[in-house]
């Protein structure tokens, strides 16, 4: 059953349209990512999921309840939605338990429920401390608890590990999925990390210009994108012209297997840089390297490809260390790629 249905959305702010149309559904106690560039919509998407702001047209239904249109409209603390701001927004005068009680009805706040709730973030024993006394990641988790406390049908995350520096986002990102999971919550998160929403949702919507352009498991989305922008969107593209004829794609680098059927024409088709391994010159196109981005877990190799008919196609490819500028490689593609 769907917790989360968002039918054909619009909304303008002035002449400017900022949803043009969206389409998302979220299924009982899954964790979908919106993902999208800066501009896109996705918090004002939120804000209407809320109920901060009405939209032009369309419908949200949570819960299996129509919140919005002409004498439908409910009021946010109505909906049974809860947001998790970009930075917690926790009350400072206020202990972390007091904190997460205000998410709960008065009778309510001082049994065990604050005590599960913390425990669920992580976070037993801190009830206590203020939360100057916490670390940022700390602040996240009591936040998405006090969320959580009221059991919303929806919870809604725009941004949450945007303040956090790197090393802490990974943590505290699987914490925050694991308690989400552990409650049973459904809950959108709202980001403009594709690293962050392909790790951490189970599904992904890919929002442009004011509209879901597609939406999917996370792997389906990178493997098969809908158009050359999601391919780039959702990670590193490797772009190459292509043509069709008889069903079988040619490139400059040879023939290629294509995760779809393709009609005859000319177009490009997309790989990743993990589908470019490395072999002895004399075993694939010849290849000489550009330069070398070391990551640390890996290093990312730009290469140029010298293709037959004196063509020369930059592309990518991962290794485990670096490789010299000008070292001579050979390139082999594996596995199909997509055509557009
Ligand atoms: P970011 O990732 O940068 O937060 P976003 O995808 O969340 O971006 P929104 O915050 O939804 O994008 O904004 C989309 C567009 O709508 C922007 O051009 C913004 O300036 C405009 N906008 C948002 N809220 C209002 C408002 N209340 N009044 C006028 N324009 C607004």
């Amino acid at each position: 059953m769907s917790a989360l249905t968002v039918k054909d959305v619009t909304k303008s702010f002035g002449a400017q349209p900022v949803l043009r149309g969206v389409d998302l559904e979220v299924a009982s106690g899954a964790l979908a990512a919106v993902l999208g560039p800066s501009g896109c919509g996705k918090t004002t998407l939120l804000r209407v999921v809320a109920g901060f702001e009405q939209p032009d047209s369309g419908s949200v239904t949570v819960g299996g309840r129509q919140v919005t249109g002409p004498g439908r409209a409910v009021a946010p603390e109505r909906r049974r939605v809860a947001v998790v701001p970009q930075e917690g927004a926790l009350f400072p005068h206020l202990t972390v338990a007091e904190n997460v009680a205000f998410g709960l009805p008065r009778r309510a706040r001082r049994g065990a429920r604050v005590g599960e709730l913390l425990e669920l973030v992580g976070l037993a024993g801190y009830g206590d401390r203020m939360p100057s006394q916490l670390s940022g990641g700390q602040q996240q988790r009591v936040a998405v608890a006090r969320a959580l406390a009221p059991a919303p049908d929806v919870v809604l995350l725009d941004e949450p590990f945007s303040a956090l520096d790197a090393a802490l986002r990974a943590a505290v990102r699987a914490d925050v999925r694991a308690a989400l999971h552990a409650a049973g919550a459904t809950a959108v998160l709202v980001t403009h990390d594709q690293e962050e929403a392909l790790s951490t949702a189970d599904v992904v919507a890919v929002m442009r210009d004011g509209v879901v352009v597609q939406s999917g498991l996370p792997q389906d989305v990178y493997r098969y994108p809908k158009d050359v922008d999601v391919a780039r969107f959702v990670g590193e593209a490797v772009v190459i012209p292509a043509t069709v004829r008889d069903g079988v794609v040619w490139t400059p680098l040879g023939h290629l297997p294509l995760t779809q059927t393709a009609a005859d024409g000319m177009g490009t088709v997309v790989l990743r840089p993990e589908q470019v391994h490395l072999v002895d010159p004399a075993d694939g196109l010849p290849a000489r390297v550009v330069d070398t981005y070391f990551y640390g877990h890996d290093a990312s190799v730009r290469l140029e490809v010298h293709c037959p008919g004196e063509v020369r196609l930059p592309v990518v490819c991962r290794t485990q260390g670096e490789l010299p500028e000008e070292q001579a490689v050979g390139v082999r593609i594996v596995g199909p790629v997509t055509w557009f």
